[in-house]
């Protein structure tokens, strides 16, 4: 047997944006087809017309491509099974419907919602399942004809034959079976003529030769239809993995409630890919080891299905934001100074206008004191902006009578220094305290609070060097200035 490369799909529907949850399945979908050569592809089922959201196609693919989840084949990326968006493959789905209703495994209900609902309450009433009484099962052609024809509204259901049962071998769970007596005749085309996600995904799973159906937990109630329809067809079906469930703390579902949900709202909040890559990946999976740092390639050499959990994962927010840092922290000051430049433009502080010597800089003065590169400019506006008020404690504590000669004393070393270095502001500082007879404590925190108007941060020598000789100097005198008034 010519073994097959695997053939994996991602498929949301285009109602919002894509949850965190959504990005885990899309992310195990990605790791199992590179890990193994084969595709992964992308598919918008977009059929429930009623809950579409317009440009949420469009957004979803951007956050899948800034997370680094490129899809082999999918919209705008077309491969050799497309189209990838359902509502372009209408014809595909009432073809095949027809071929079930010639075989009796679907039939044609003009039921109305009146009498629907009184079915319903009738059967609760009961107490008993509320199943479709296939009531229209048996209409003659000549009577469907009839009714079309009339234009009486109808929708094509599934014919499930019950007392049977239904097994599914699925990767994580092992065998789940199904009680075809407990399973609805699920409305396959609806009034408006658009299939259900059940009929579109099945035919499309099949037509787009997908090998493994990665999904989220909340749809293995739908798996038994799914079965039904393939076996309906004579298809054979493809491997099932139905991933846990996400928790909230309180391993309630993880629930906008609590907090966010959105990839975007964690992109928006300054979350690094390479991080939230790494937390997703470690809800419902590990190793087999406590090993928690990962990047994207050793997730694709490590990841396998055999190894995810059946129970559901807890969304740990600590351990995202002790992952950014990790993650922050292990790039390099390059890499860091780019994605500081990108802040500050997104955020309108001229990112463009700094010398890349600057910025790198400020990130290796920075970067262990930040979880986040956006803490940067905040924590530390005094890197790109001039102080232009001091912290009131510190100017009590620091700045004494004899701080302006001081930093005067200081300044003209400055002048002086040749070759301005980390070490020759430093050497300028402590020789103009020793000439003073004074301590250099007595010049380290006025010098701090002149250069960043606040009183800690990080090490002032880092500081100095970065801003320049020539900033550094046109800073102590505003102070001096500024202070003196003050006093
Ligand atoms: N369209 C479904 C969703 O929104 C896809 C479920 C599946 O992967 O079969 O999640």
């Amino acid at each position: 047997m010519i073994s097959e490369k695997p053939r994996v799909r991602f498929a949301p529907s285009p109602t919002g944006y894509l949850h965190i949850g959504g990005l885990r399945t899309a992310l195990y979908n990605f790791l199992f087809a590179k890990q193994t050569g084969g595709s992964f592809v992308l598919r918008i089922e977009d059929t429930d017309r009623a809950r579409l959201v317009e440009g949420a196609a469009e957004n979803l693919i951007a956050t899948l491509e800034w997370a680094g989840l490129h899809f082999d084949e999918g919209p705008g990326r077309e491969g050799d099974f497309g189209p990838y968006t359902q509502s372009e493959r209408l014809s595909i789905y009432s073809e095949h419907t027809d071929k079930l209703i010639k075989n009796r495994d679907a039939y044609y209900c003009f039921c109305t919602k009146e009498r629907l609902d009184a079915l319903r309450d009738e059967q609760r009433s009961r107490g008993e399942q509320t199943l479709y009484d296939k009531h229209c099962l048996n209409l003659t052609d000549e009577e469907v004809k009839r009714s079309i024809a009339e234009g009486k509204p109808f929708v094509i259901r599934l014919n499930v034959k019950h007392g049977k049962k239904v097994k599914i071998h699925d990767l994580i769970r092992g065998v789940v079976e199904f009680d075809t007596s407990l399973i609805d005749d699920q409305v396959l085309i609806k009034s408006d003529g658009f299939p259900t996600y059940h009929l579109a995904n099945v035919v499309d799973d099949h037509l787009m030769k997908i090998t493994h159906t990665i999904r989220g937990e909340e749809w293995l109630p739908s798996t038994p239809k799914h079965v039904l329809l393939y076996e309906s067809f004579g298809w054979e079906v493809p491997q099932f993995a139905h991933l846990p469930l996400l928790l909230n703390p309180d391993r309630s579902k993880l629930s906008k409630r609590q907090g966010d949900v959105a990839v975007e709202d964690y992109r928006a909040k300054g979350y690094l890919k390479e991080a939230l890559i790494n937390f997703i990946a470690l809800l419902g999976w590990n190793a087999g080891d406590d090993r928690e740092f990962y990047y994207m390639d050793e997730l694709i050499k490590s990841f396998s299905i055999e190894r995810i959990n059946k129970s559901g994962a807890v969304f740990n927010l600590e351990k995202l934001d002790w992952l950014n840092a990790e993650h922050l922290r292990a790039k390099s000051d390059e890499e860091l100074a780019r994605l500081l430049r990108e802040e500050l433009n997104a955020t309108g502080c001229a990112g463009n206008s700094y010398e890349e010597a600057f910025l790198v800089k400020v990130v290796q003065s920075m970067k262990e004191r930040v979880k986040f590169i956006k803490e940067i400019p905040v924590n530390a506006g005094y890197f790109f902006t001039s102080p232009s008020e001091y912290e009131e404690k510190g100017v009590q504590k620091a700045w004494k009578e004899d701080t302006p000669a001081l930093l005067k004393g200081y300044i003209s070393k400055l002048n002086a220094l040749s070759e301005p270095t980390k070490e020759g502001y430093e050497n300028a500082l402590r020789s103009t305290a020793e000439e003073a007879g004074v301590g250099a404590g007595k010049l380290i925190h006025p010098v701090r609070l002149a250069i960043s108007g606040v009183s800690s941060g990080p090490g002032l020598f880092d500081i100095i060097d970065a801003l320049g000789k020539e900033e550094t100097i046109r800073r102590i005198n505003s102070a001096i200035e500024k202070l003196a008034v003050k006093q």
